[in-house]
């Protein structure tokens, strides 16, 4: 009995081997365990102070009293969702039963109402279930308990499971981080990825930062505004990929974008009803998808308009911050430009932007273009006084007294560049057929020829601010009237396409004039624009005997222009003159690009060049044979030729500081088409039907102001990528 001599309580035991367990407390127990159970992964515990832990599937026998009253009953515990049932079962044949959802105690003392009625005591439940006994509790945990399978569990004890692995690993990891780096290092356990079957975990530690995730909208946000990556596409990929954000996190994030930019660039609507004029039919479309053209249509009547002051405002700092902008030297120079694409050929989509000519590296950037006004509708001089009526009190104001931007008063310099007919329009002058046909000096159509006088920029806009018809072809007061004519600059864009159509238009001619004008000549254009990769064709106007042909777009006119081998068509000696002619044209049009060319180099060039063009024929007056091949007639000179043979070199001469790419009008060209594109189209998709007139200028406006808030937040458009570790 040396056992009894040990400090109670105690347990005489030698289990598994042997199932009996004699427990010394107290009171003498004897125990034997018939099903051992497990812990569940959701234990439960008796109450306090001990906290054992509660088995499931467990059952053993009892005995306690003295030997002459000892009884030998039989106590079972299941779990049954998740909450402990303790079952006593007692009798000859253990027939009787008494059972408790409540604890060991509320058994025990149902059991004591029918075994001991008359007593008020009972044996204490956690005794009689010997759930203090610790051999049993060290063994099931030292043996892997067999668990029911994940597809057989609850939703709810499926989850509670993975946050019991996930603590447990959390803790093991919290320890393990001292042996493997300095507590400097802030190591952080974020998230534990793991599959059951197929089924996958993503368990997240932290709390989740909302900054961080709001800043990863925002990123996806911007990657959606850039690419132009339509909502359902995103969802279609969001549902793919479960990492990504959902799509009406970010259809979200759009809106709260669009309402803190409108509060700073609000977009104001114009009535231009009352404008619509109806215009014959318009030269060639820049968009012929007859579902654009059809909202555009749609769409007219109505424009919008930023203030340039509020854009200003809000984008200003960043340029300082930039460098571009010095507050030192407070003048900002700002270039206007005005677009119109022809939609169909009864609209056109208007464009009006502003830009800085002092970030002149980055004009080439659309995005670097900031749009005032626009409308759909057509590009006359009653549509534009209304729409930019706004803009020019603004302009005029920042002429006249600056703008005071966080403290700094800033002056400014005004420019304005546009094509041909947008200006004419503007200026409230003639088309560029009349007679008086040029913008800048007063040159008449048959004075084109007259090589012996220099036109330079003669015009001036103060003296037709006081007397709008004071220069012959000008009807209307200039719109923009308060920037200097010198600085209405011609796009080098336009002087391209548009030279570069006269001189084939030219070469057609002379094959027409020729008799040769036929299948054979037709045929071998359209095979040498093939080896260009330029697709080209010829068809007969309707009803008439002339034949039309496809208008070369900006890229092919200068791949035409440098490569189209003219041998093809004429005799060597012709090819090469007029061959000559054209590189003359592509290296004019080169030195313009350059900012470093010399003005009066650049003058002195495109005279040489524009004495070749009209070149005469000499022919001996004698034999009549012809000495001298000429080119062409001072009426085959454009209003472009002439602003590329007088004008050009005084702008650069002018805005040598700038350099003349810095007038390029293909920035706010490429915008506005890629804008009609897309939203028209858009629009369209969206609703099925048309919505309403502002809809889609006021989608690419926001569009827009949402890229503004994109850069001007650096919102991020990639984020450093994890180290990827792979372990086998
Ligand atoms: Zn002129």
């Amino acid at each position: 009995m040396s056992n009894s001599k040990q400090q109670k309580p105690f347990e005489k035991e030698n289990y598994p081997i042997s199932s009996e367990i004699i427990y010394y407390g107290d009171r003498k127990f004897t125990y034997v365990v018939i099903q051992e159970g497990t812990y569940p992964p959701t234990v439960n515990h008796t109450e306090a102070p001990n906290y054992f832990p509660i088995p499931d599937n467990y059952i053993i026998k009892t005995t306690w009293g003295q030997a002459s009253r000892s009884r030998t009953i039989q106590y079972s515990i299941y779990y049954a969702e998740e909450k402990p049932h303790y079952l006593i079962c007692f009798g000859d044949n253990l027939q009787y039963q008494v059972v408790s959802a409540q604890s060991p105690f509320d058994a025990s003392v149902e059991l004591h109402k029918i075994i001991t009625p008359d007593k008020k005591t009972a044996v204490s439940g956690v005794y009689l279930f010997g759930l203090q006994l610790k051999c049993i509790d060290r063994y099931r945990k030292g043996r892997p308990r067999e668990l029911k399978l994940h597809e057989e569990l609850s939703k709810t004890t499926q989850i509670k499971r993975a946050k019991g692995l996930e603590k447990k690993e959390q803790i093991h990891f919290e320890n393990s981080i001292k042996n493997f780096y300095n507590p400097k290092d802030r190591v952080v356990l974020r998230t534990l990825d793991f599959t059951i079957e197929n089924k996958e975990y993503h368990v997240t530690f932290e709390d989740d930062d909302s900054v961080k995730k709001k800043q990863k909208l925002q990123s996806m946000a911007y990657v959606q505004d850039i690419e132009n990556i339509p909502s359902n596409a995103y969802r279609h990929l969001a549902a793919v990929e479960s990492t990504l954000p959902r799509e009406y996190a970010i259809s979200q994030t759009r809106q709260e974008i669009n309402a803190c930019m409108g509060e700073l660039i609000p977009i104001n609507f114009i009535d231009l009803n009352s404008t619509i004029v109806q215009e014959g039919p318009l030269e060639e479309p820049d968009i012929t998808d007859t579902l654009i053209i059809e909202q555009v249509v749609s769409a007219t009547g109505k424009g919008a308009y930023q203030s340039v002051k509020k854009i200003l405002e809000y984008i200003i700092p960043s340029y300082i911050k930039k460098g571009v902008l010095d507050p030192a030297i407070p003048t900002i120079h700002l270039r206007i430009s005005g677009d119109g694409r022809n939609v169909g050929r009864k609209v056109k989509h208007v464009m009006i932007t502003v830009a800085l000519l002092d970030d002149s590296m980055n004009l080439f950037k659309p995005d670097c273009h900031y749009t005032t006004v626009l409308f759909p509708g057509t590009e006359n001089y009653p549509t534009l006084t209304v729409a930019v009526n706004a803009l020019i009190q603004e302009l005029q104001e920042l002429s006249n007294n600056g703008m005071i931007i966080n403290n700094i008063l800033w002056n400014f310099e005004l420019f304005f560049s546009s094509d041909w007919k947008f200006l004419a329009n503007c200026l409230g002058f003639n088309a560029a057929n009349s007679n008086y046909f040029c913008p800048w000096c007063e040159i008449t159509k048959n004075q084109r020829g007259n090589g012996q006088v220099d036109w330079v920029i003669s015009k001036s806009m103060s003296i037709l601010n006081e007397n709008p018809i004071a220069y012959p072809g000008h009807k209307l007061p200039p719109l923009f009237n308060m920037i200097s004519l010198k600085n209405h600059v011609p796009d080098k864009l336009h002087i391209m396409l548009r030279i570069t159509d006269r001189l084939w238009e030219l070469v057609l001619q002379e094959i027409k004039n020729e008799g040769l004008f036929n299948d054979i000549s037709r045929n071998i254009i359209i095979k040498e624009m093939e080896k260009l990769k330029i697709r080209f064709e010829f068809w007969k106007i309707r009803g008439t005997e002339n034949w039309d042909y496809t208008s070369l777009m900006g890229d092919d006119k200068l791949r035409v222009l440098r490569n189209f081998n003219l041998a093809k068509l004429f005799d060597p000696e012709r090819a090469a003159l007029i061959k000559s002619l054209w590189n003359g044209f592509a290296e004019l049009y080169d030195l313009l690009g350059e900012i470093k060319t010399d003005p009066q180099y650049f003058r002195l060039k495109a005279k040489v060049w524009y004495e070749l063009f009209l070149k005469k024929t000499v022919i001996d007056p004698e034999t009549n044979n012809i000495l001298e091949q000429g080119l062409y007639r001072s009426s085959d000179v454009t209003p472009y030729i002439h602003v590329l043979v007088s004008h050009v070199w005084e702008f650069m001469l002018i805005h040598k500081r700038w350099g003349l790419n810095a007038f390029s009008c293909s920035a706010v060209e490429k915008k506005n088409h890629n804008h009609v594109c897309y939203f028209f189209k858009k629009t369209l998709k969206n609703g099925g039907n048309f919505q309403n007139k502002t809809s889609a200028i006021c989608e690419i406006l926001e569009h827009e102001n949402r890229l503004l808030f994109y850069t001007q937040n650096n919102v991020s458009l990639s984020y450093p990528k994890p180290q990827n570790i792979h372990i086998l």
